[in-house]
């Protein structure tokens, strides 16, 4: 079997005991291509007794995969990330559908999904327990056990990626995976369930239940699911995390972002100008890891101007994709309309810049917004499109003060040829992931992602070694043996 992105359903199944199953739901929402307004398929909104029925399933199904040796478990992962290969164009056309990223871009973010299924198949170098005689005779060992039933809530952005950063990991860990993707991007969820099949995982150990807020709370309230990953914005986020946390529920709950890169004098021009188109236009601005304020200081005019003329060669339907929904549009195109009506310097301005997008799209070009004031909605609110707002600051010390009082605390970068004043940004600057001389400083597996404040709620990243811990429970044994012929020797 391999991915057919030419027979799209009309209505999304969820994927339920190792099948498509048609959602009994009566609601319904559009599935848009955002690159020409299209109604591709519709998703269901599923109700919360198909929710049920996806725990009771994968509850039975977690006993037996649980029961398998981590060696064997990880042998699926191997397959599946074969097939994610082999299966790499259509993939990628299906996300660029869906979420309407280029061709390269979609490519390259499932491919950052592969790495982490390849993570996820060294499982058993990285789990290995600890055994210790703690006093003569007594045995103290310690090992990983998965928790059981587990979900994962995921935003439109990166439709395939952002659960890679989940299931893989958590299903070879031992647990049933029940996945809730996001309604606007609800595609690539049930062709990665139909790869995992044939990779060979059990019925029940993945599922897919498609819907919207009324399935998110009831996944935070369900009794049977027992840890909650979840990715999108800072409001959703907090109210995932709260709820789950008063069940009682393990829950990391990553974020939105308002990534600060900073500028110093004896930055390298071409580099630093080019990195920060990439980061700030690249995949239209809809990453968390992207740039959205830099913070340029005195002496670093030639750098901005570099960057406005190499944002001319970013062109919207050509190398760079729409904005998600009309909605989104809407916003954004707001944020640059009041930003201009208070007077601030638009630079390059991509709401002209769009007739090489596809009639009925979302377009919107780069846009550079210069000399921001640090409290203006554009410095301070997470615009999520391809905007970039210029501060100007005269010294690393005020550039500092305006990255470490904003809320967030996802990615900071900084732009130096200088080893200490690099040093200096990379610990004193209140983000979790810190860039040097790189705009979007996403670390690769076994580094962990994970941001920090008001980008993350819970405790620790959503990769990589920590999420180890975070999809397991510790278990602690202390044994004591009588010594042969001697009976009790201890009492
Ligand atoms: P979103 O918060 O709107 O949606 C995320 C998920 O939450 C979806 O599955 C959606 O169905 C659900 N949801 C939406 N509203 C809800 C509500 N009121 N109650 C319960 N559930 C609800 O996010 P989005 O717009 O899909 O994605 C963009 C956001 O995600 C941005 O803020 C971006 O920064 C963030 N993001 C963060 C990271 C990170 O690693 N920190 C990564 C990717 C995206």
């Amino acid at each position: 079997m391999s991915v057919d992105i030419a027979s799209i359903p009309a209505v999304v199944p969820n994927w339920i005991d190792g099948a498509a199953v048609n959602s009994s739901s009566g609601r319904k929402l559009p599935v848009i291509a955002p690159a020409t307004g299209e109604v591709k398929a519709e998703v269901p909104l599923s109700t919360s007794a198909e929710l049920d029925q996806a725990v009771e399933i994968a509850k039975k199904a977690q006993r037996d995969w649980a029961a398998i040796p981590v060696k064997d478990r990880v042998q699926v992962f191997f397959r599946y990330k074969a097939l994610l290969e082999e299966n790499l164009d259509a993939l990628a056309e299906l996300v660029t559908l869906e979420n309407g990223k280029t061709i390269a871009e979609s490519k390259g973010s499932v491919l950052r999904g592969v790495e982490c299924v390849e993570f996820a198949t060294s499982l058993p170098q990285l789990i290995l327990g600890q055994n210790l005689e703690v006093g003569r005779g007594i045995e103290c060992k310690s090992f990983r056990q998965p928790v059981g039933v587990v979900a994962g809530i995921t935003p439109f952005n990166f439709p395939a990626m952002v659960p890679m950063w989940m299931y893989p990991l958590a299903i070879a860990c031992g647990n049933a995976f029940i996945l809730k993707p996001s309604e606007i991007t609800p595609l690539s969820a049930i062709e990665s369930a139909k790869l995992l099949e044939e990779a060979g995982l059990p019925k029940g150990i993945f599922s897919v239940v498609n819907g919207d807020r009324e399935i998110v709370e009831a996944i935070c309230d369900h009794k049977d699911i027992k840890s909650v990953g979840f990715v999108g914005s800072t409001k959703v986020a907090k109210l995932v995390y709260e709820r789950c946390a008063s069940k009682g529920k393990r829950v990391r709950a990553l974020g939105g972002a308002k990534n600060h890169l900073v500028i110093m004098p004896d930055a390298d021009p071409e580099m630093t100008a080019s990195n920060i188109v990439a980061s700030f236009s690249g995949c239209a601005g809809q990453r968390c890891m992207a740039a959205s304020v830099v913070i340029a200081l005195e002496g670093t005019d030639h750098i901005i101007e570099r960057v406005r003329e190499l944002s001319e060669g970013v062109v919207a339907g050509k190398n760079l994709g729409p904005l998600i929904t009309k909605e989104a549009h809407e916003r954004i195109t707001g944020y640059i309309d009041r930003a201009e009506q208070n007077g601030v310097k638009i630079l390059l301005d991509g709401r002209k810049n769009i007739e090489h997008g596809t009639p009925g799209g979302y377009w919107l070009g780069p846009t550079i917004m210069d000399h921001c004031p640090p409290d203006h909605e554009v410095s301070c609110n997470e615009i999520f499109g391809p905007t970039l707002s210029i501060i100007r600051a005269k010294d690393l010390d005020a550039a500092l003060e305006i990255e470490n009082t904003n809320p967030y605390g996802n990615a900071a970068a900084i732009y130096t040829t200088d080893g200490g004043t690099a040093q200096h940004f990379m610990e004193s600057a209140n983000a979790g992931m810190i860039g040097v001389n790189i705009g979007v400083p996403v670390p690769r597996e076994p580094f962990p992602f994970g941001g920090l404040f008001d980008s993350n709620f819970g405790d620790g990243d959503i990769t990589g070694n920590g999420a180890i811990e975070f999809w397991t429970s510790h278990k602690k044994v202390t044994t004591k043996w009588a010594e042969r012929g001697r009976g009790n020797w201890m009492s």
